[in-house]
């Protein structure tokens, strides 16, 4: 390797578009954490006020918020085609795949490629721009990732 080259585990093979009407990662089993900000921009989006939201889609405890899971869906904003909320989704969703955990592990990118078929398709990303998208949700998230 050349002097100042970035070295990485998927560099050469990191390819990702979504899917259209692909709702895949809002099935998965876990919870979408929200940032202040995520939880202003969906309100502002739905035309509520951030209490009002907080109220009905919200569980907030002392160091953290997420949304709510309804008992019957996996997302309050889950549609046949895709997230109602989709300009103003949470950080976490919107920085999918490219999450600091799957993106910096070839095992992970190659499992995460088992259920987004996404991954693999469209143009090469270069690996600086999608560190970008990670370095964000480390940002926004930085308990997850201490
Ligand atoms: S699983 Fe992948 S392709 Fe499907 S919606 Fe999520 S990011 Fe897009
Ligand atoms: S907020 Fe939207 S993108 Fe995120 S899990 Fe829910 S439906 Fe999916």
């Amino acid at each position: 390797m050349k002097p100042g080259r970035v070295s990485h585990p998927m560099a050469n093979r990191l390819r990702f578009e979504c899917q259209s009407r692909c709702t895949e990662c809002c099935r998965r089993q876990g919870f979408v954490y929200l940032t202040e900000g995520d939880l202003k921009r969906a309100a502002e989006f739905l035309g509520m006020t951030a209490a009002a939201f907080e109220r009905k889609y919200v569980y907030r405890t002392r160091n953290r918020r997420r949304l709510k899971v309804p008992r019957d869906s996996h997302c309050h904003f889950l549609e046949d085609g895709g997230c109602s909320i989709h300009p103003a989704k949470p950080t976490q969703c919107r920085a999918f795949p490219f999450w600091p955990e799957l993106l910096e592990s070839r095992r992970e990118w190659r499992k995460t490629a088992r259920y987004c078929p996404g991954v693999g398709k469209g143009p090469p990303i270069g690996i600086q721009a999608a560190r970008a998208v990670a370095r964000e949700m480390r940002e926004a998230h930085p308990a997850m990732y201490d």
